[in-house]
């Protein structure tokens, strides 16, 4: 299958190309430039339209949009506590599946094209990478102060044979112990040694609260990062969300052992966490990745926010205005987050690499004058801009109809759900 994407503005390398031909060849990008391809199956008109690297949201729970609106406004630990926990215990597998569509259904209406998700019913989150298309690195997480660790983390083993590299590839599994909180040192070893042997990433909540410093120092004499560091986690891939209270010496850490860091800028403020200090990350040169986490403190799987207040909070916190600007804003929540997730050859447009793309309308009065359309990708665009989505060369939404999901029955299914599972109390 051969698909023409005739004359559409691109984004590449920090800049806009005017007037340029994408064909995509089956999964992969074929050729970009200034001659119209003359073979090609379906032709789309990229007139007005922008064609950019898909969004990647590199930390959440997918499922967790069924708890969106329940409980607001608490702290972490009570809100996960009293709230999110004991609800979550009731969550059956069709739950998660239906949950986790409505997640995917958002995503790509919000040209999210590849997610990290941590939850649990996994195989049912795999079901829905499969139907809808898109990108995700899935892990079962593992909590180890409940007491079966053990076979949570055989679980996850079988579930990565399953799945692992699966769906061309859409597909990964990574290892998720849930925070240094939630799982002690003997068990982390555990989950390093078969992350090494099956090469699997690890994916884990990392110095998200004041609280959570306080309570690894307590308990094992280190902040959270250089416990991680002291029993080899940093050894294996890892994607590390929020890492809200680190020092100096802990971003150079991060930095040389090359972790993935996810910024969480909307849940890390709705949460009362923090902010992430992003900037000394960035010159230091670490990973960092943009995320929404759960859809229940964010509210939503909105990329453009998280790429927005990324651009704007740093600002405003270091009294700079020159901090994260529009354009590095841009490449952590794309060609970044896509190497955290482990797509390597996926993040930028440009013959031989993945098919992965989105439109973007510009015919919008917010993108009016087009000084700069960065600046306005980053400042002024949102969600409902996204024309097109594509993953893997096929089109996953087009003219904001999405393919391969039944929208009205999502919708219908999840309300439904979402209302018995808080009623059950
Ligand atoms: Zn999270």
């Amino acid at each position: 299958m051969k698909i023409l994407i005739k004359k559409v503005s691109l984004l590449k390398d920090h800049q806009i190309i005017p007037e340029v031909n994408i064909l995509i060849k089956d999964d992969i990008i074929d050729y970009v430039g200034s001659e119209i391809p003359k073979e090609y199956d379906y032709e789309i008109d990229g007139k007005e339209k922008l064609a950019m690297p898909g969004l990647v949201n590199a930390h959440t729970h997918l499922a967790m949009t069924l708890f969106r609106g329940f409980a607001d406004d608490l702290p972490l630990r009570e809100w996960l506590e009293t709230k999110i926990w004991p609800h979550e215990a009731k969550l059956r597998e069709e739950d998660v599946y239906w949950g986790s569509l409505l997640g995917a259904l958002e995503m790509i209406k919000g040209g999210t094209i590849a997610f990290a998700d941590m939850y649990f019913y996994m195989d049912k989150v795999a079901e829905v990478v499969e139907e809808s298309g898109l990108r995700g690195n899935l892990s079962w997480g593992m909590i180890a102060t409940l007491g079966d660790e053990n076979k949570s983390l055989e679980n996850s083993l079988k579930f990565a044979e399953r799945w692992h590299n699966s769906c061309n590839g859409r597909i990964l599994v990574s290892l998720a112990p849930h925070a240094p909180y939630t799982c002690p040192p003997s068990f982390l070893e555990k989950v390093i040694d078969k992350a090494v042997q099956y090469n699997l990433s690890i994916h884990t909540h990392l110095s998200e609260t004041e609280e959570e410093v306080r309570e690894i120092k307590e308990k094992y004499g280190e902040t959270p990062v250089r416990l991680m560091d002291k029993i080899g986690l940093f050894n294996v891939s890892t994607i590390s969300a929020h890492c809200v209270f680190v020092d100096s010496e802990e971003i150079e850490i991060l930095a040389r052992k090359k972790v993935g860091v996810v910024h969480n800028p909307q849940s890390n403020l709705k949460l009362a966490s923090g902010i992430a200090p992003i900037k000394e990350m960035v010159d230091k040169g670490v990973k960092v990745g943009l995320g929404t986490d759960g859809p229940s403190s964010n509210n939503n799987l909105d990329m453009w926010e998280e790429i927005r207040l990324s651009a704007i909070l740093h600002k405003g916190y270091k009294k700079d205005p020159t901090a994260i600007p529009a354009s590095l804003a841009l490449e952590m929540a794309t060609k970044r987050g896509m190497e955290i997730l482990g797509w390597k050859n996926s993040g930028i447009i440009e013959p031989g690499k993945k098919a992965d793309l989105i439109l973007v309308d510009l015919k919008k009065p917010h993108f009016f004058p087009r000084f700069n359309l960065i600046s306005h990708l980053v400042y002024s665009a949102n969600s409902s801009d996204v024309d097109t989505v594509i993953v893997d060369g096929k089109i996953l939404m087009e003219k904001r109809e999405v393919k391969t999901l039944d929208e009205e029955k999502i919708l219908y299914e999840t309300e439904k759900r979402a209302f018995l599972l808080v009623e059950k109390e």
